[in-house]
């Protein structure tokens, strides 16, 4: 047999060396950069993301009716950086493996990722306020004890008169 033949004949018992995709599964190489998902929970309002988006795709606002923030990030302009996963404080932003990024013209609108963000009242002034994520109190100050709990329900200025008693 020739050796043409004997490579055919062993490529056609192989079966094909590409993966099958859009028809089946593919595989997501390990740190790729794809759709960003957001954690309304975890998230602060601090507003770094916003600020470090290379292609202004995040928008923090207040709703109309002033119950809380709307977190925006539209995926069509999201350039997949990274910055904010980087700089966020809390890790309520990321960027997942979801490569599924296509999406038809008249969906670029509604091609958003969105959250809320409602505001509580502080436990002793009764202001509206963002909520305190614990992930956020866990940052600032490692054991979080029952004394240090209480301050995530005190707007910024009685967190500071709690803090100087
Ligand atoms: S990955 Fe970059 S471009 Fe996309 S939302 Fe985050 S900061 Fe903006
Ligand atoms: S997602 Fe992170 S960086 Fe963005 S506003 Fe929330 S806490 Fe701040």
């Amino acid at each position: 047999m020739s050796s043409f033949l004997k490579i055919a004949l062993r490529n056609l018992l192989k079966g094909p060396s590409t993966d099958p995709y859009p028809f089946g599964e593919t595989f997501v190489p390990k740190g790729l950069r794809g759709k960003i998902k957001y954690n309304a929970k975890a998230c602060i309002a601090c507003g770094m993301c916003e600020h470090v988006c290379a292609g202004g795709a995040i928008q923090i606002k207040e709703t109309a009716d002033k119950s809380g923030l709307e977190f925006i990030v539209w995926h069509n302009t999201c350039a997949f950086c990274g910055l904010c996963e980087h700089y966020c404080p809390t890790k309520a932003i990321r960027l997942t493996e979801d490569f599924h990024t296509a999406h038809s013209q008249e969906d670029k609108y509604r091609y958003v990722e969105r959250g809320f963000i409602k505001y509580v009242t502080c436990a002793r002034c009764a202001t509206p306020m963002v909520p305190i994520a614990p992930e956020l109190m866990t940052l600032a100050y490692g054991q979080v004890n029952k004394d240090i709990e209480k301050l995530r329900h005190l707007c910024p200025k009685c967190r500071q008169k709690q803090s100087l008693r």
